[in-house]
């Protein structure tokens, strides 16, 4: 009797071990991911579709598809879809980009392209938060759900894409994907990005991004000889629009330092060059002739806008004070994102019950043990806002929590208990918007 007794624990035990070894690793499939070096300036899109193509394939119910975006660039787009029983509803997408910044090794403690997991469970990489987690979340989750429910039957089709170049700006990525008929046939009605991490138990949620101006000022002015004093010479007049420009910029840092706004509900402008003066010679040493006041100088500027500035009235600032012709100043803006929807609407989504998709996700967030915090604004941008301007509600949200914010920064990390509880949120998410069937605008 004991003798099989102890025969059958070694059987159970046999089993186990096997179904452990089958069963599939989600933090071992984001640590492979992790390792195919997708950071610019020579991402390897290729390897990284593969890798995400073989995962999907290995979950029930999946159709895949592979667009390229450009004719002759490897631009490739990975585009995951679990079919709805209801196709005439409006769709859900997940997004994923699949590039990530440049790292620099030497700074880092462990090597930022070979997923190291630390005792403690923390996976140290580049793209460990910005966004790789959410890539392989969004494919475990969908996972989970069949395996923990074979029968589930989505209502509304759930799409994934996995897209090139967000971080550089998305013109051969989602700018292209969008205007394409593969889009276009989607249907989408709510779209899921990339958010930030949070330092504490709660997890944020963004509801619009800021939007990039460069802004260059130019002064113009009489040259002189260097010991002459006179008025309206260039640097002066550029001198004195770079101290209106710092006066504002700190007026509105002091909102934020007094906690009436956060960072990203102001608009920021900070100086990111100065160029004048007359170079000495050709020999490069970086010397400029002294003697000299130059007949012109200019000042760059990073402007970042909340969707809820009016951006005519800070062109008419600009205009009026940062560089006022009256002072010979001119200036010029290039907008880097749109500011308005296709409606004229601000580039923003509604959290609140207006928004039914607002509603169904907090409640799925909440019913998986997560609490969200207060929305946000993204202090930067995302491919979001190619969905916000066409009128497609769009949420940033990627759950990270009790986790420092270290996207673009050294030693990204995400701890493996947090990258896990994150995909119970998606399966609750996923779950939830995929089976609502009620009305949306
Ligand atoms: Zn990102």
């Amino acid at each position: 009797m004991v003798k099989s007794i102890w025969h059958l624990t070694l059987i159970i035990f046999f089993f186990l071990t096997l179904l452990r070894s089958t069963t599939p690793d989600p933090v071992y499939h984001f640590q492979q991911y992790l390792r195919i070096k997708t950071a610019h300036p020579d991402p390897d899109y290729p390897t990284a579709v593969s890798y995400l193509h073989e995962l999907a394939k290995s979950i029930p119910n999946l159709q895949t598809r592979i667009l390229n975006l450009h004719p002759h660039k490897p631009k490739p787009l990975l585009l995951i879809t679990l079919p709805g029983s209801n196709p005439s509803l409006p769709s859900l997408l997940l997004n994923s980009h699949l590039d990530s910044v440049p790292a620099e090794p030497s700074k880092w403690l462990h090597p930022p392209f070979d997923a190291v997991k630390t005792d403690d469970g923390c996976i140290f990489a580049r793209g460990a938060q910005d966004d790789k987690c959410i890539a392989i979340q969004y494919l475990e989750a969908i996972r989970n759900i069949f395996y923990k429910h074979p029968g589930f039957k989505p209502i509304r089709t759930v799409h994934i894409c996995y897209v090139p170049d967000e971080e550089i700006g998305g013109l051969d990525g989602m700018a292209k994907f969008v205007e394409s008929d593969e889009f276009k046939e989607m249907n989408v009605g709510f779209f899921l990005d990339e958010g930030q991490a949070s330092t504490n138990d709660e997890y944020r949620v963004f509801y619009a991004d800021r939007s990039p101006w460069n802004l260059v000022i130019k002064a113009t002015g009489q040259p002189g000889h260097g010991s002459k004093m006179f008025d309206n010479s260039a640097m002066e007049n550029l001198m004195k629009s770079v101290e209106v420009v710092s006066k504002f910029r700190e007026n509105q840092f002091d909102l934020v330092k007094a906690g009436v706004a956060r960072n990203s509900e102001v608009i920021s402008a900070n100086p990111v060059y100065l160029k004048a003066g007359i170079v000495a010679d050709s020999s490069g040493d970086g010397k400029f002739v002294m003697n000299m006041q130059p007949s012109e100088a200019e000042a760059g500027y990073d402007v970042r806008l909340p969707p809820t500035v009016d951006p005519d009235l800070l062109k008419k600032r600009i205009a009026d004070e940062w560089a006022p012709a009256s002072r010979n100043m001119s200036f010029h803006i290039v907008e880097k994102g749109p500011l308005r929807d296709y409606a004229g609407r601000p580039l923003v989504t509604a959290t609140n019950d207006s928004n039914p998709w607002w509603t169904v996700f907090k409640s799925a967030v909440e019913a998986a043990g997560g609490k969200l915090s207060k929305p946000e604004i993204l202090a930067s941008t995302t491919d979001a806002r190619y969905m916000r301007v066409r009128g497609i509600p769009s949420l940033g949200f990627s759950p990270m929590k009790n986790t420092p914010i270290l996207l673009h920064d050294h030693n990204e990390f995400l701890k493996d208990t947090i990258f896990l509880e994150g995909i119970k949120i998606y399966e609750s998410i996923i779950k939830a918007l995929s089976s609502f069937e009620g009305a949306t605008p």
